[in-house]
């Protein structure tokens, strides 16, 4: 498959713009190229635009290549790249499988991009056959989010790298979850696939949503349009530096995940117990989809107390259903509190 093919001309043709930093980027002991102020701050240089210290560690640690590696401001500076990377307005289109993160249908929304909706089946997978009978060569982008939000399962592996393999456009995996799931990341299908797309996030296990870090990892024609097309600094140094620091700490990190873990199971078997209680999806986030009597009474009800959930009973196939973050030990037992005060 010819990924230069499938980019939209004018950015097949487009000039990058070439920063201070990215066309002298060795050692020198005077930088006077960049009209920075020369006074030290910690902060006064702007920073390195390939990230490359960072991507060296995430490099090791996920065992992908830094060529094949790509970083955003959050995961949604990547689902905008690369619908305006390869998205023609009005003639392309996004495939999105609802119940899903909003974010997709959004970003195609301000390009000016069609989205065509092809709905999990009621058990949260994945539609195989209605989606390659549905695409066509205009079908640019497949996107695809396991563990799912809002739903909290895994996508089954053998659909996905099917879909790898049939589906004609570029297949983007969305894996900010993919740190609580039972289910491997399917970073090991870049090997065979130079059309997917692997998206994950510091804002979830990491707990660093506050920098604004998505990493994306993908084929070199793929990363090169994204490197092409971004803001020239699009991380900024503060942002590099707490990455690092995160990094330098990974045993505090995988602590707090595995904390998440029990008290989800733990979550789960206190939820079971109240009578308005009708179901609780399997997850493999760090959140539970609730399906409940009376989901807008209940919110409400959580809202007075101080307490906020995810409502998305109106949401296709998660009707009556709250969708609920797991906290601390102690904002779980709060909540709790509250709910078992709860008349239906
Ligand atoms: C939270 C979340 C993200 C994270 O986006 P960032 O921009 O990296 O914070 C991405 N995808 C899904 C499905 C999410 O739920």
């Amino acid at each position: 498959m010819e990924i230069e093919k499938l980019a939209r001309e004018n950015i097949r043709k487009l000039k990058p713009y070439s920063s201070a930093r990215s066309e002298f980027s060795g050692r020198a002991e005077i930088f006077l190229d960049a009209n920075e102020n020369p006074y030290p701050s910690g902060l006064n240089r702007y920073p390195d635009p390939l990230q490359r210290t960072l991507k060296k560690k995430i490099s090791a640690l996920k065992g992908v290549a830094e060529e094949n590696i790509f970083l955003g401001n959050g995961s949604d500076e990547v689902i905008d790249l690369l619908i305006r990377i390869f998205c023609e307005p009005i003639k392309d289109h996004i495939i999105t499988l609802p119940p899903t993160y909003g974010m997709y249908q959004v970003s195609a929304g301000i390009a000016g991009v069609e989205v065509r909706k092809i709905p999990l089946t009621p058990d949260f997978q994945v539609d195989v056959p209605l989606i390659l009978n549905m695409a066509n060569n205009f079908s640019k982008l497949l996107f695809l989010c396991s563990p799912n939000n809002p739903t909290g399962n895994s996508l089954e592996k053998e659909s996905i790298q099917y879909l790898a393999k049939y589906f004609k456009g570029i297949l983007v995996i969305d894996e900010a979850y993919i740190d609580f799931s039972k289910q491997g990341s399917c970073i090991e299908l870049l090997r065979d696939f130079p059309n997917i797309v692997v998206m994950q996030t510091f804002s979830k296990a990491w707990g660093l949503a506050g920098i604004r870090l998505g990493m994306a990892f993908a084929s070199k024609p793929i990363i090169d349009f994204l490197n092409k097309v971004k803001p020239p600094y699009n991380i900024n140094q503060l942002t590099q530096n707490a990455a690092l620091e995160a990094l330098g700490n990974i045993k505090e990190v995988q602590k707090r995940k595995e904390e998440i873990l029990v008290e989800r199971k733990i979550l789960r078997q206190k939820l079971t117990a109240f009578l308005f209680v009708q179901h609780i999806y399997p997850s493999d986030a760090n959140f539970l989809l609730v399906k409940v009597e009376t989901p807008d009474a209940l919110y409400d009800f959580l809202i007075q107390k101080k307490i906020i959930v995810r409502n998305r009973s109106k949401v296709l196939l998660c009707e009556g259903c709250l969708r609920i973050t797991v906290g601390t030990p102690e904002e779980n037992e709060k909540m709790l509190k509250a709910l078992a005060s709860y008349q239906v």
